[in-house]
Order: structure tokens, then sequence, then C-alpha cells
């Protein structure tokens, strides 16, 4: 698939514009278990990466994913912030201008592992990698609604107890709410799909 600027445009807008939407709902999400901050920190993190559109539609897929990965490290703070910006920065260097499929499944997995380095962390643990892992499967076993997959994983995040990230001060408290940064990668993954699917 060919990835210019005006489709980079149309990815950063439908990303960005999901998170700020569902903002509310992901504080609401960190309030039970964390510390309230999710919504909010991604909010501003979007908005920043927005700012920027110009600047950042107008570079090559890596560059841009660089570019929005430095931006969220930078604004969104937390935990979030790192795990985000580095799975940004990963799929950067990770993925070639214009990836084929196979491309974008061998770059998730690298940036998959990136996020687990810097989070040392792993599937199980109640956070993000519990539905990026799921996507990454989703993906490479061809499943048609992968955005469904990515929903149903971050549902999926409810009954585990949380062993990484503040949720897990709380132990078996954890149990019984999605976490936050499953949610909100079950809402990126849902407007990149649609964006991309809108393409084929
Ligand atoms: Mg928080």
């Amino acid at each position: 698939m060919q990835f210019d600027e005006p489709l980079r445009r149309k990815l950063i807008e439908a990303v960005a514009a999901t998170v700020i939407a569902h903002a509310e709902e992901l504080t609401d999400l960190d309030q039970a278990i964390g510390d309230g901050d999710h919504g909010l920190n991604m909010k501003r993190g979007f908005e920043a990466v927005l700012a920027d559109l110009d600047k950042i539609a107008a570079q090559p897929l890596p560059k841009m994913l660089q570019m929005a990965g430095t931006t969220l490290v930078m604004k969104v703070g937390g935990a979030s912030g790192p795990l985000y910006g580095t799975l940004f920065l990963q799929l950067g260097k990770s993925l070639p201008a214009d990836p084929t499929l196979a491309d974008a499944e061998s770059a998730f997995a690298a940036a998959i592992e990136a996020v687990k380095a810097r989070g040392k962390s792993d599937v199980g643990a109640k956070t993000l990698l519990d539905v990026l892992a799921p996507v990454l499967a989703a993906l490479r076993d061809g499943v048609a609604d992968v955005p469904g997959a990515a929903d149903a994983a971050a549902e999926a995040t409810k009954p585990i107890q949380a062993t990484r990230g503040r949720a897990s001060f709380l132990g078996p408290r954890s149990i019984g709410h999605v976490d936050p940064g499953a949610r909100s990668s079950a809402l990126i993954v849902r407007a990149v799909c649609g964006v991309l699917a809108g393409q084929a």
C-alpha cells in the first residue's frame, strides 16, 4: 500500500480524534485502578501531534511515526508516554515507507518487543501488551475483524490482576476493571484499521 501524504494525514487525524474523543472514558478507567490521568495525558499528547500535523504528515511513514513517538514521549508523561513513544518510535524504525502487510506484521512484532523491554513487562500483566500481542496474532492469522479482536482483548484485561504499573499496587482489587492502556490501544488499532480499510 502506498502511504502518501493524504493517507498519512488521515492516519494521524483518525488516531488523534479517537483518543481525544475517548479521553473521559480513559480517565474513568484509570480512576478505577490508577491515578486517573490516562485520558488527559493521552489527549495532551495527541493534541501536540495534531498541532504539528503539517510537519509530521509531510514526512515519509517511518519518519512520521518517529516524530509522533518523540512527541508522545515528551507530552504524554506517566507510564504511557514512554510506552506509546517506544511503540511508535520502533514502528518508525522497522517499517519501510510503503509497507506490505508482511512488513507491518514484522514491524509490529519488533515494536511489541520494544514495549516489553521498555516496560520490563510481558503479556498477562494487565497492560497495553494484552491488546498489542493479540492484535499481532490476529493479523498473522488473517482474522477479518482486527478491531473486534482488539476490543475483545481489551475487555479480556478485566479479570486479570495487574502485576505491572500503578494498578499492580491494588493487588486483587485491580481485578474487575479494563486496563486503561489496553483500552487506548484498542481505540488506536480501530482508528488505524478504519483508515486502512477505506484505502483497500
Ligand atoms: Mg495513570
